[in-house]
Order: C-alpha cells, then sequence, then structure tokens
C-alpha cells in the first residue's frame, strides 16, 4: 500500500490528510508535498493512516526538520500511531498532538466505536474509563498500554502547543 495525501487550506493553516502506509517511502509523499504548501502552520490529520512503522516516522519527523519556519502538529492519532511515537524519542519533533482517536470495545458482544479526544494544551487526553457498552451495558476497554504510552508522551511535552 502506498501513501497518498489530501490537503485542503483554512485560512492560513493547512490540514493535511494522510491515507496510507508511513514507512520508508514516506519521505517521497513529503517532497511532493512540501511543493504545494502555501502556509506555515501545518496539521497532520492522522486518521486515514492505515500503518505507521518506526522508520517511516523518524524518516516523517527528520523531513519536517527541513521545513524551516513551518509550525505542526498531528490529530486523529490512533493506537498504533503512539504506540510507534513512544518508540521514537524525536517525536514530537517541534510539534505536538491536538487530538487523538482511539477505539472503545466491549468483550461481551463485541461492539466497537471510535471516540475523538482532544488533548487540551498541555492535558493528557481524558480517557473515559468508565465507558459502557450501548448495547449490553459492559464496560467499554481501551488498548492496555494507551495510559502509558499517553503519559510517556506528555512527560515530553507532546500536548503541549507550540504556537
Ligand atoms: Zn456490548
Amino acid at each position: 500500500m502506498t501513501l497518498d495525501f489530501e490537503i485542503q487550506e483554512h485560512g492560513n493553516e493547512t490540514v493535511v490528510q494522510f491515507r496510507g502506509e508511513i514507512d520508508i517511502h514516506v519521505g517521497e509523499t513529503l517532497k511532493e508535498l512540501e511543493r504545494k504548501l502555501k502556509t506555515s502552520r501545518l496539521r497532520f490529520d492522522c486518521g486515514g493512516i492505515a500503518r505507521i512503522n518506526s522508520i517511516g516516522i523518524t524518516i516523517w519527523l527528520k523531513a519536517l526538520e527541513t521545513l524551516k519556519n513551518h509550525v505542526y502538529s498531528f490529530s486523529e492519532c490512533n493506537e498504533q500511531f503512539l504506540d510507534v511515537a513512544v518508540m521514537i524519542p524525536l517525536f514530537p519533533g517541534t510539534g505536538w498532538i491536538e487530538s487523538i482517536k482511539i477505539q472503545y470495545s466491549c468483550d461481551g458482544c463485541q461492539h466497537v466505536e471510535k471516540r475523538l479526544h482532544e488533548t487540551g494544551n498541555g492535558q493528557v487526553p481524558k480517557i473515559d474509563t468508565t465507558a459502557r457498552c450501548p448495547k449490553c451495558t459492559e464496560a467499554l476497554e481501551t488498548d492496555c498500554d494507551l495510559a502509558d504510552n499517553l503519559e510517556t508522551l506528555n512527560d515530553r511535552g507532546s500536548f503541549t502547543a507550540r504556537a
């Protein structure tokens, strides 16, 4: 699978929506993106990323270092994104995470739902630990590493806006 992107300009912010896999080839996609950028404020909407690995995220961050005077953030980061991000000490570079989109699942009836949590400035996103399944009322579970990953990323200032 390859990586595609779509860009939308909202005033002076460009929202970049990635679709596909972030791997060793991400550098080429970012070069193509750079040629199309008209604003210095970038938000990467990560909700469409199907897979991401540590090489991909490292190349991504290195490429962002070369985009001088650009301010960037990440939104709709999922569990896999956060799992990889904690392994890369360089993450989030000079950027920050604006929101996470995570899965709540029910062991009882297999119901799953995704919820978006805004991070708030300098705050760990609040996971709903008392969420109940709307179908069978059992407790909904989130990824077992999520709380630890969020704490680790918060210690690096990942939820603090840099702009
Ligand atoms: Zn259920």
